[in-house]
């Protein structure tokens, strides 16, 4: 992808948040987080802009105001600059900043309310099963297909 987030070859198309892969000025990956998805868009947004009033557009450069994550149930890892938290106080600034940052009101008094929900029900938001779940069954489903499309193929 080009320096300004767009496609090679389609300057009209353009690729931000986890789909991008660019390089910091240190020659690292930019992490598939939200800050970084979060920048990109604006970026995005004002290249647009730029096009519109005809200026020529502008390399995006990440800014590293610092990363938050969660590790689990009220446990939180953060890092601004220098500083670097964990636990409680950490899930605490998690929780402000990312409820801060969603746009309206309203999203942010459901999104609250169904994170209150989740944390008091100890109720899972999404499940993914991933790895190897190959079920003896699944061989047999696959060769039977396989068995009809050869005969569609020779009928
Ligand atoms: C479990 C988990 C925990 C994370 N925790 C953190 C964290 O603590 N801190 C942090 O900074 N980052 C965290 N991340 C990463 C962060 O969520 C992503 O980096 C960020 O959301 C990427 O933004 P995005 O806009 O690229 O994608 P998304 O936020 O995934 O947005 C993509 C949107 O496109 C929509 N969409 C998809 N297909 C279509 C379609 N065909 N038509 C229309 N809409 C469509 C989706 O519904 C979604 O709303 C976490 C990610 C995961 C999965």
């Amino acid at each position: 992808m080009n320096p300004d987030l767009s496609v090679p070859g389609h300057p009209e198309v353009f690729v931000i948040g986890d789909l991008a892969a660019l390089k910091d000025i240190h020659g690292k990956l930019l992490p598939g987080v939200a800050p970084v998805a979060i920048q990109e868009g604006t970026a995005a947004a004002r290249s647009i802009e730029r096009d519109l009033r005809g200026k020529p557009r502008q390399n995006f450069h990440y800014f590293d105001k610092g990363n938050l994550a969660t590790i689990g149930r009220s446990a939180a890892i953060a890092q601004f600059g220098k500083i670097h938290i964990s636990g409680f106080l950490a899930w605490l600034s998690w929780l402000f900043v990312h409820i801060f940052f969603l746009i309206g009101f309203r999203n942010r008094i459901i999104v609250l309310i169904q994170w209150a929900w989740s944390y008091f029900t100890y109720e899972r938001g999404a499940r993914l099963i991933t790895g190897d779940q190959r079920l003896p069954s699944w061989e047999r489903l696959r060769r039977e297909e396989a068995q009809e499309a050869k005969k569609r193929v020779s009928a």
